[in-house]
């Protein structure tokens, strides 16, 4: 595996343990507490609104850059509040994920294809 591999797992690890905490400590302090299943579904509604802007986009309608950065961070949020409330530590998650991309990615790659 490359060293910007590992460079930037355990860069990711390190900090989205960092503000998923964050996003934990603001949650508790300054909102009501909900269930998973209500981040779930928020979480897929912001989703939803961020692929409908593309899809907007895509006709040809003029979407303003800031309207999809609006969507994408709805999208990081709901996805801080859903893994803070089913108790999910996302940067172990992903790190332990993109290991087996990576793993995947050798294999394919050894074979001569593209991942
Ligand atoms: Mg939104």
């Amino acid at each position: 595996m490359h060293n910007k591999f590992y460079e930037l797992i355990e860069i990711i690890s390190d900090k989205i343990d960092n503000i998923q905490n964050g996003f934990d400590a603001y949650q508790n302090e300054c909102f009501d507490k909900r269930l998973p299943e209500f981040f779930c579904l928020e979480l897929n509604g912001e989703a939803g609104e961020l692929a409908n802007l593309e899809k907007k986009s895509w006709k040809g309608k003029v979407i303003n850059k800031e309207q999809f950065e609006d969507e994408a961070a709805d999208v990081l949020i709901a996805l801080m509040n859903y893994s803070n409330s089913k108790g999910i530590n996302l940067g172990e998650s992903v790190k332990r994920k993109l290991l087996r991309i990576e793993q995947n990615r050798i294999l394919l790659e050894s074979k001569g294809e593209r991942f």
